[in-house]
């Protein structure tokens, strides 16, 4: 298809099948030919190895990612009125399926995620009354102001600050960028989140400030210790139940059980303001009952295991251990070793809570290894939840890799 001013990229054959089939970037290996010069961050059309027209997209010069797709209607013009369009239909989204208190004050919640919501590379969640934006490619970065306009009309909200501190940033040649780009935003707030409150540090906490990709499966998770370990028990004590919160950062998962009634949590991270950061959410919310451990997860479950501590919940929820295919052997070792262990620490009845977030480990794949880990550590484990990314970061079928978190709720059957 020619266009004026518009590039044209042309698949080699059979190509086109996986961006029919939902996949939305395409590879530069994937490439015949490039018609015309296209600059980082232009609009080309892309085409099958027979010149028919597949979609237009951001093109990149040197990334692996050469293209990032944006609409299949070969008539549907990427400009602001595009990108408005876009930005309105992620908002009015979030609007229909998120709980009412996403959306008053202390709310939070994912407002747009990338291509999910076909914006590729452009992240913005809202913390209270701060839009924090994550822009990882060229394309959107060119179109920036636009995008920061039209979120601030559509969503009422004057302070918008950048975290483009991601690495992802650098395979696009973008430099990194931590500040305001509109209004005054403060450097941490207060969100809620089911009945909790919880601290967003904005300027340093990591990605974003709070992890709002675990937010059901954290409420799930403190509604699960109440209903299976807390509730219902004819005891004239309550049962005692004591949490183990493993790659914490800043709590979020111990604290709705300690919020739920749990006894005692024991929160684990490697990164100091995480751990500092347990203490000032425990008071923020007036609990009690927790302790917060600077050290590296692995070392201190072989401690607990050798120690034969015993927890009537663990959670387990690390950074990926997988950034590709070439390091999914090591990460499989990895997972089965926490949580072998985790399994291990579990009393009878125990619950555990265990997530990956990485891209290359399917869920079949988690759930092989979850199998092997319980049959080494000689426990019966039911399923009692499978759960992915809450519903304000949906993936896409036909790309796996958009839907990378796995989280899993298991018991210990006796
Ligand atoms: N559960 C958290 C998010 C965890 S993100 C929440 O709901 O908010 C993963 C965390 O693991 C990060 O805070 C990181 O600092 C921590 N981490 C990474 N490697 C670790 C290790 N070897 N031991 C302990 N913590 C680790």
């Amino acid at each position: 298809m020619a266009v004026a001013g518009r590039a044209v990229v042309r698949l080699r054959p059979g190509k086109h099948v996986p961006l029919r089939a939902g996949r939305p970037w395409v590879y530069r290996g994937e490439l015949e030919r490039v018609e015309g010069t296209p600059a980082s961050g232009d609009v080309v059309a892309i085409e099958d190895a027979r010149g028919g027209f597949v979609a237009w997209a951001f093109y990149h010069e040197t990334s692996l990612l050469a293209a990032r797709l944006l609409t299949t209607d070969p008539n549907e013009q990427v400009d602001e009125g595009f990108l408005g369009r876009r930005l309105a239909a992620a908002v009015a989204y979030r609007r229909r399926l998120l709980d009412p208190v996403c959306w008053e004050d202390g709310g939070a919640c994912r407002l747009v995620f990338a291509e999910a919501d076909g914006l590729p590379g452009l992240v913005v969640d809202r913390f209270d009354h701060v839009l924090v934006l994550q822009v990882l490619t060229v394309g959107i970065e060119r179109r920036l102001d636009a995008v920061c306009e039209q979120l601030v009309a559509l969503t009422g909200i004057g302070d918008v600050f950048a975290r483009d501190d991601s690495p992802v940033r650098r395979l696009e040649g973008l430099p990194e960028r931590v500040g305001a780009l509109r209004g005054k935003p403060p450097d941490a707030v207060v969100v809620r989140e089911g009945g909790l409150k919880l601290e967003v540090n904005l300027r340093a906490g990591q990605k974003t400030g709070h992890f709002l990709d675990q937010r059901e499966n954290r409420i799930l998770f403190g509604e699960l210790v109440r209903r299976l370990l807390l509730a219902g028990r004819a005891t004239a004590a309550p049962p005692e139940v004591r949490v183990l919160d493993a790659f914490c950062h800043t709590g979020g998962f111990g604290l709705h059980a300690l919020a739920a009634g749990a006894t005692s949590a024991l929160f684990v991270d490697s990164q100091a303001p995480a751990v500092d950061a347990v203490g000032r959410q425990a008071s923020l919310n007036g609990l009690t009952g927790w302790t917060a451990e600077r050290a590296n997860a692995f070392d201190l479950l072989h401690e607990l295991e050798r120690e034969h501590r015993r927890f009537e919940a663990v959670v387990l929820d690390p950074p990926a251990f997988a950034r590709g295919r070439a390091q999914l052997e090591g990460a499989y070792r990895g997972y089965k070793e926490i949580n072998l262990r985790a399994m291990r620490l579990l009393a009878p009845g125990g619950l555990l809570c265990t997530s990956s977030c990485s891209q290359a480990v399917s869920e079949g794949m988690f759930e092989g290894m979850l199998r092997d880990a319980a049959a080494d550590a000689r426990r019966r484990m039911r399923v009692v939840a499978r759960c992915g990314a809450s519903p304000d970061h949906p993936g896409l079928l036909g790309a796996d890799e958009t839907r990378y978190l796995n989280c899993f709720f298991l018991q210990a059957v006796d």
